[in-house]
């Protein structure tokens, strides 16, 4: 595989939309993403079920999703507690989250950047104890709906600190999708300078102001060999209530497939799942390729 994506669409995707699924049609999402060729799937969240409602059966569809070989999947983990839940669930990989900018991270977390920072280095050290794949995702990397624009110098800071805490990957991720190529190309010089070539980086890229994909390009021209995309571009912007979400599976399939990288995904085993979350959530996807179709 030239490039694997994480298939967030069950976790940022669901978390962001207005309708909650029930369990039976978050498990039939992840059915079909896994027999459409998706290996990494960010499943389900471990975020206080007050927080975030609509991930409250985290358990439930873990304990539903199909189990062939050679998928692996992941739950979002936001502290200790998150991570004994996701202990118990069966998940691969954790996913732990630090938000870059302050504020964000306040209102998120409820504690300072550098108290969920020490948190998420002890989580790692036990996911890795435990045997998981361990991600740090920081988040706000590429700016802040309250901060503006977010110092490059504090995205190195924690990528280093990840890393020294043993995360087998860095994802940095645009939350609010207000990142631009320019800004791809500085990030990662930076982090490789501070870093090194280990552990590989991650992205994660929203559409919201339809810099994703070509945040995603560059990324890849740079190295990256590993995505987060959302199947028909589901979810969305907390701090944006119109905004569209992560980038979609179906147009990054076609975007990389084309370009010659193989992403181990069958499109045409793909794009029925935009009519299905189309139908099930009440609205049309974003996705612009269930639309248009394939390229003869
Ligand atoms: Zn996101």
């Amino acid at each position: 595989m030239d490039v694997t994506i994480v298939e967030v669409s069950p976790r940022d995707g669901l978390q962001n939309e207005p309708v909650v699924l029930p369990t039976e049609a978050k498990v039939e999402l992840i059915g079909r993403l896994v027999a459409a060729g998706a290996r990494r799937v960010e499943a389900v969240s471990f975020a206080h079920p007050k927080l975030v409602p609509a991930m409250a059966d985290a358990e439930a569809v873990m304990e539903r999703v199909p189990r062939p070989d050679g998928v692996s999947y992941a739950g979002l983990v936001l502290n200790r507690r998150g991570l004994d839940r996701a202990l118990g669930s069966g998940v691969d990989e954790v996913n732990v989250v630090v938000c870059v900018s302050e504020t964000f991270n306040r209102r998120n977390q409820n504690a300072s950047t550098s108290e969920s920072m020490q948190a998420a280095a002890e989580v790692i050290g036990r996911a890795r104890g435990e045997g998981l794949f361990t991600t740090l995702t920081l988040a706000t990397s590429f700016g802040c709906p309250f901060e503006g624009e977010v110092d490059p110098g504090r995205v190195v800071e924690l990528a280093a600190r990840g890393a020294a805490a043993g995360a087998h990957e860095l994802c940095l991720a645009d939350t609010i999708g207000a990142g631009v190529p320019s800004q791809v190309r500085d990030l990662v010089a930076r982090v490789r300078d501070a870093v090194g070539a280990e552990p590989p980086l991650r992205f994660h890229f929203h559409n919201t102001r339809n810099t994703g994909f070509a945040n995603a390009v560059t990324a890849v021209e740079l190295g990256a060999r590993v995505l987060d995309a959302s199947a028909g571009g589901i979810g969305g912007c907390p701090f944006a209530p119109r905004a569209t979400g992560n980038i979609a599976t179906d147009d990054l399939v076609f975007l990389l497939e084309r370009m010659g990288l193989d992403t181990g995904y069958d499109l045409e085993a793909l794009l029925p799942t935009a009519a299905f979350l189309s139908e099930r959530l009440g609205h049309e996807v974003p996705a612009l390729l269930p639309r248009a179709g394939t390229f003869p």
